[in-house]
């Protein structure tokens, strides 16, 4: 990923030119694989959402500009989502804002609090979209490294609390975590709020898959730990949680100096953005408990599949404790080089995967795993599966 084809591209985005997932999904459709490599899911959410959309769209609600900080059922519809499910208690005007999906409100947020040179701690592996806003935002990242332990991937709370430099300006955390599946626990969710507060830390946390979490896992919101709420910005998501990655609504959460700081950068983003749709999650946020429920079943149900899949094709896996992402071990295959297993995998079994190296700047360290995405329908994920099983000959 060099910036020799790309002349005009600055010096701050020149690492960023192409994404992996462009390459990975042109191959897909090259072989005609399967494609495990991008997270958005096959199947639409809810009907009664989507008919929710049309009314708004007919009625007129929404087609012009919306509010700046969104309309006022969606920002109300926020923060009483954050009250019922934890207790979190913000002002639909002032501590709320809709942004253009997740994506708009982790750049708003950076690049509204960073002054250039100030120091952010992410973990990697992170999420592809970090790091370049960091870069946009004049930041210098500086990575502390999940790695494994036993089944899942954890972070090093001494590892994390060196890293904080006098020019550390904020902590970016993703809890449930994508690409790893890995859920932070309340101890290790202390230990960081502890270390913002000593610190005097700001902390942006993204949290699109509070939704996603199996088994015995649960979401903490940092928000909700001592000290954390007025120094937290909190990104939600109604595309993962509803399965509408198109519509692009997302949300940021916090005191209301906060707030209005991202919403000072997110005005010169893209203003405003889905006008319909806001209307229509702000009725899928007040869905009741058993759309959450049954949503989380589906999808564990497809993480077993695929995971069982994988453990017999000979990869080794590790446990999905949130998100729709299982990450693997090729190393049980013979194999140790991410990026060349994944260049190859279309031809040599039709599925396509992510090699998790790219959310690394320590490309080593994340060299010999591999993500896929099991947001898939049952019969896809079943081929899939069928496929991959040749691989262990
Ligand atoms: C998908 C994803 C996002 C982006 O969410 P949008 O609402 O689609 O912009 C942000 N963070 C993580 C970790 C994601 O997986």
């Amino acid at each position: 990923m060099t910036s020799t084809a790309r002349p005009h591209l600055n010096r701050r985005l020149a690492e960023f030119g192409t994404t992996i997932f462009a390459e990975m999904s042109a191959l897909a459709v090259q072989t005609g694989s399967i494609n495990l490599g991008q997270g958005f899911p096959d199947t639409d959410g809810p009907e009664e959402i989507r008919e929710a959309a049309v009314r708004a769209l007919r009625d007129g609600r929404g087609n012009q500009y919306p509010p700046g900080p969104g309309v006022p059922e969606l920002r109300t519809a926020i923060a009483a989502h954050q009250q019922r499910r934890y207790a979190l208690t913000y002002d639909p005007d002032t501590e709320v804002l809709v942004t253009a999906g997740a994506t708009e409100a982790i750049a708003a947020a950076l690049l509204a609090l960073l002054e250039p040179g100030d120091e952010v701690i992410a973990f990697e592996p992170y999420y592809d979209s970090y790091a370049a806003c960091i870069a946009m935002a004049g930041g210098t990242r500086v990575p502390v490294t999940l790695r494994p332990d036993g089944d899942s991937f954890r972070l090093d709370l001494d590892e994390l609390r060196a890293a904080v430099t006098d020019r550390t300006r904020l902590l970016l955390i993703n809890t449930p975590h994508n690409p790893t599946g890995t859920v932070l626990t309340r101890a290790e969710l202390t230990a960081i709020a502890e270390l913002a507060v000593e610190r005097d830390l700001l902390v942006v946390t993204d949290e699109v898959y509070e939704h996603l979490v199996f088994d015995d896992a649960e979401h903490l919101p940092l928000a909700t730990f001592p000290g954390m709420r007025d120094r937290t910005v909190t990104i939600g998501s109604a595309g993962k949680t509803f399965s509408f990655t198109g519509w692009k609504v997302g949300w940021v959460t916090g005191s209301p100096s906060l707030v209005s700081a991202v919403r000072s950068a997110k005005q010169f983003l893209t203003y405003v953005a889905s006008g319909p749709f806001q209307y229509a999650v702000a009725e899928a946020l007040a869905l009741p408990d058993s759309y959450y429920e049954a949503f989380r079943a589906d999808m564990r149900a497809k993480r077993d599949l695929l995971a069982s899949g994988l453990a017999e094709a000979g990869f080794g896996v590790f446990r999905t404790a949130g998100t729709y992402f299982i990450t693997t071990d090729i190393r049980p295959l013979g194999e140790s080089d991410g990026f060349a297993f994944c260049r190859a995998l279309p031809e040599r079994a039709g599925v396509v995967a992510i090699p998790n190296a790219v959310f690394y700047d320590h490309r080593e360290a994340g060299a010999p795993f591999v993500r896929f995405a099991f947001c898939k329908q049952t019969a896809v994920l079943e081929e899939a599966v069928k496929r991959l099983k040749a691989l262990a000959g």
